[in-house]
C-alpha cells in the first residue's frame, strides 16, 4: 500500500482563492486587510521568510509593511516599534521574526503585540483562548495541519491521535486542537516511555520533533493519517542513506546536492501510512496560508462593520 499524499502546496492554493475573495470583499467594504512585518537584523533566513510573507501578502491583495530595526535594537526600543504597530489602525497583523537578537526580551516583545493583531498566534491570551475553546488567533503551523486533515476528508472525530512534542508554538496549539475536534489525544515528549507503543495506536500522528527520520514505519499503524511537521536538513551521507534506502532517486539528489530536507517521520512511512504529508510540500507551505488567513480573520474582526459581517457569508469562517 502506497500512502495519499496529502499536498500542502493544493491546499494553499485553495484557501488563496478563497482569501483573495474575502480580501476583495472587505476591501470593497473599506478595509484592506494590511501586515506589518519586523524584521530585526541581517539574519539571512529570516529575511528569506520575510521576503516571502509580504510576496503572499502582495499576491492576496493585502497591504504590507516591513519594519527593519537594526540587530544592535534593545527591548525598550523594539517595544517602542510594537507600541506604535498596536496603535496603527491600518495594521490588522503583527508579526515579528524570529529569533530576535539575545539581548531583546524576547517574551516582552511578543506580550507587548496587541492580542487582536497577534497573528501569529503566540500571545498567552490567543493561547488561553484556544485552551478554553474560544475563538481567537490561532498558531499558523498547528491551524495548517488542521486544514490538511479536514480538507482531505481524513477522520478526526472519535479518532485517537498522537502528538510529539509539545512546544507553545506547534505541539501544545496542535494538541488542543485536535481535542477540540473531538480526537483522543496523547501528547508525547523525550520522556514519554516507549514512545512506538504509543505510536502504534494513533490512527492520526503529527510529528513535530525536530528529529530527522526519527518515527520509525514499523511503529506506525497500517492506514494511519501521518502530519510531518518536521524541518531538518541532513547533510551526512549515513544518515541520508538510513533514510533513503528505499528511495534512490532521493538518495542520488541528496549526493549530487550535499543535503536534504526531511521531515520527522522516516521516508518509508509512505508504505505504511494511509495519507502522509511530504517534505518539503506538505505542512510547509501552510505556515505561511494561515498566517495571511489569520490577517484577514484579524481585519474581519477588528475592522469590519457590523454592517458587513451581518451581510457577507465570511464572517465567522475559519
Ligand atoms: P521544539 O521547540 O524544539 O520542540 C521539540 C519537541 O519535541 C519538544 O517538546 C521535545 O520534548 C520533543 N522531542 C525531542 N526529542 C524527542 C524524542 N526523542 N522523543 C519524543 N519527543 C521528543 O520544536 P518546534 O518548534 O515545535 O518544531 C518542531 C519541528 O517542526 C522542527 O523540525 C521545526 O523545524 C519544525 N517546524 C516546521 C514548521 C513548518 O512550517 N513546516 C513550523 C514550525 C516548526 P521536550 O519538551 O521533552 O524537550
Amino acid at each position: 500500500m502506497t500512502a495519499r499524499i496529502l499536498d500542502g502546496a493544493k491546499i494553499r492554493d485553495q484557501i488563496f482563492v478563497e482569501l483573495k475573495d474575502e480580501v476583495r470583499l472587505l476591501t470593497s467594504a473599506g478595509v484592506r486587510p494590511g501586515l506589518a512585518a519586523v524584521l530585526v537584523g541581517d539574519n539571512p533566513a529570516s529575511q528569506l521568510y520575510v521576503k516571502s510573507k509580504i510576496a503572499a501578502c502582495e499576491q492576496l491583495g493585502l497591504a504590507s509593511a516591513l519594519l527593519t530595526p537594526p540587530a544592535t535594537v534593545n527591548t525598550l526600543d523594539l517595544l517602542a516599534v510594537i507600541e506604535d504597530l498596536n496603535r496603527d489602525n491600518e495594521v490588522d497583523g503583527i508579526l515579528v521574526q524570529l529569533p530576535l537578537p539575545t539581548q531583546v526580551d524576547t517574551k516582552r516583545i511578543l506580550e507587548a503585540v496587541d492580542p487582536s493583531k497577534d497573528v501569529d498566534g503566540f500571545h498567552p491570551v490567543n493561547l488561553g483562548r484556544l485552551v478554553s475553546g474560544r475563538p481567537g488567533l490561532v498558531a499558523c503551523t498547528p491551524a495548517g495541519c488542521m486544514e490538511i486533515l479536514r480538507r482531505n476528508d481524513i477522520p478526526i472525530e472519535g479518532a485517537n491521535a498522537v502528538v510529539l512534542g509539545r512546544s507553545d508554538i506547534v505541539g501544545k496549539p496542535m494538541a488542543l486542537l485536535l481535542m477540540h475536534a473531538n480526537t483522543t489525544v496523547t501528547i508525547c515528549h523525550s520522556k514519554t516511555r516507549d514512545l512506538p507503543e504509543v505510536v502504534r495506536h494513533a490512527d492520526i500522528i503529527v510529528a513535530a520533533m525536530g528529529k530527522a527520520g526519527f518515527v520509525e514505519a514499523s511503529w506506525i499503524k497500517p492506514g494511519a493519517a501521518v502530519i510531518d511537521v518536521g524541518t531538518n536538513r541532513v547533510t551526512d551521507a549515513k544518515g541520508a542513506e538510513r533514510l533513503f534506502r528505499n528511495f534512490p532517486e532521493r538518495l542520488e539528489k541528496f549526493r549530487a546536492k550535499g543535503n536534504a530536507l526531511v521531515g520527522d517521520v522516516h521516508p518509508d512511512a509512505l508504505n505504511v501510512a494511509g495519507a502522509l504529508t511530504p517534505v518539503p510540500g506538505g505542512v510547509g507551505p501552510m505556515t505561511i496560508t494561515m498566517l495571511m488567513s489569520n490577517t484577514v480573520k484579524a481585519a474581519r474582526l477588528r475592522r469590519a462593520s457590523p454592517r458587513f459581517s451581518a451581510t457577507q457569508s465570511i464572517a465567522g469562517a475559519r
